[in-house]
């Protein structure tokens, strides 16, 4: 049973409590799933999500607007991914996709909502382009104004739940100014005439995930999130609620990790003993343990921060991302070290937890951009 004690902290609240109880149950009892077809295992995992009421917190209610909740996002994403990193990966998605518009999104946008809350509808959050990753400002995408409607042309890469979405949250220049001023962002249905799944893209840690292309793809100007130009502060708005989550994941990885270790390093007989009796083996389990409640303290702190009703938490999101995806790689790392061969046995539950943690470092934000981003916020905070 992994360490749930950090659920004690002052951070929580009952409900948050509550909730991680029933989560934890149900995970028991449908976690994990067969990922050999991880289409028809998301779509699964999305309705059956749904249908147990576990998606209503990665989306505002439409009917009773709140705002979004990130610890029970967080403590959601942790779990999950201690469990099965799909299904982490299949609620992430659901709240990423569709944040623009929980946070920007009109009333009719928001209909929605109701859909991907229920896991009726699957949404996809389509940012990154070929040639512009890190460096956001620089999309090529354009959407050019033609009466009362926007056409969208241009490419999108590195989609999540591209090709098994029903939406798709696009950002593309519209041209109001140069850069980051330039770039607006649109609700469109996956069945909207010229958007293409150009190809499908296969990673170490498969799950849906595509090169999406976008030739003549004509909305309603009413499918604009915001206002015109307004699209990169939408994004950054999106990442700086979802970025603690990805820390959470990691460290739902990181937990589970550690326990794997602790029962393998408890049970195995090496030199008549138990492995753990070796020091330098207790010397890991010390720092894995340190890592993941270090991490913890970061992860939770940012979502507090955030739901204690602060307007931005760049600083802390990014400390908490940063933090809790190095350690959790450095504590995997040590799992897969101290179950020896088996640690690298196809199938696996930690050579799975190796391949799960890496892209965690890479997306929303690769880890060199969060020092970046910590180091900018340091500095300003002390001129
Ligand atoms: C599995 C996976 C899922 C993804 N899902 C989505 C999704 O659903 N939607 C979406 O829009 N995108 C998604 N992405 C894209 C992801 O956000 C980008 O891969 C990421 O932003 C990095 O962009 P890039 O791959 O173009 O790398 P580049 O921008 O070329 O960067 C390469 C490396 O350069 C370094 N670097 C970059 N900038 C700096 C800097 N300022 N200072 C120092 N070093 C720097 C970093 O080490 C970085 O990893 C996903 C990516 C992966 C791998």
């Amino acid at each position: 049973m992994a360490d749930r004690s950090f659920l004690s902290w002052p951070f929580f609240e009952d409900r948050h409590r509550e909730h991680a109880e029933r989560l934890e149950a149900w995970c028991a009892a449908n976690l994990p799933v067969d990922h050999s077809d991880v289409d028809a295992a998301c779509r699964r995992l999305v309705a059956a999500l749904g249908d147990a009421g576990f998606l209503t917190p990665s989306a505002i209610d439409p009917a009773d607007p709140q705002p979004l909740d990130v610890r029970t996002l967080c403590i959601t994403r942790e779990t999950l991914a201690r469990h099965d990193g799909l299904a982490d990966f299949a609620f992430a998605m659901q709240g990423l996709g569709t944040g623009a518009i929980s946070l920007f999104g009109t009333p009719e946008q928001r209909q929605w909502l109701e859909k991907t809350r229920a896991g009726k509808a699957i949404s996809a959050f389509a940012l990154s382009e070929p040639r512009s990753g890190s460096d956001v400002a620089n999309m090529e995408m354009t959407a050019t104004r033609d009466g009362d409607d926007y056409v969208l042309s241009g490419e999108k890469t590195w989609i999540s739940n591209g090709g098994i979405a029903d939406l798709y949250c696009v950002f593309a220049r519209t041209g109001e100014a140069p850069g980051a001023k330039g770039i607006s962002a649109f609700v469109v249905p996956a069945d909207t005439p010229g958007l293409k799944v150009a190809e499908r893209l296969e990673v170490i840690a498969p799950h849906p995930l595509a090169r999406l292309s976008f030739d003549d793809v004509r909305v309603p100007a009413s499918s604009m999130i915001g206002r015109p130009g307004e699209g990169f502060r939408i994004a950054m708005s999106v990442l700086d609620v979802f970025r603690s989550t990805v820390g959470a994941a990691a460290m739902g990885f990181a937990r589970r990790a550690l326990d794997e270790t602790v029962a393998r390093v408890g049970n195995r007989e090496l030199f008549g003993a138990p492995l753990f009796d070796l020091q330098m083996v207790q010397g890991h389990v010390a720092d894995m343990a340190l890592d993941v409640d270090a991490a913890a303290l970061l992860v939770y702190r940012a979502a507090w921060t955030k739901d204690a009703g602060a307007a931005r938490v760049t600083r802390e999101a990014a400390m908490a991302k940063l933090y809790a995806t190095d350690r959790a790689q450095a504590v995997i790392d040590k799992a897969v070290q101290l179950h020896g061969g088996d640690g690298v046995r196809r199938g696996h539950i930690v050579e799975s937890l190796y391949r799960e943690i890496r892209a965690l470092r890479i997306y929303e934000g690769a880890s060199d951009v969060q020092k970046v981003v910590i180091a900018r916020q340091t500095m300003g905070a002390a001129s």
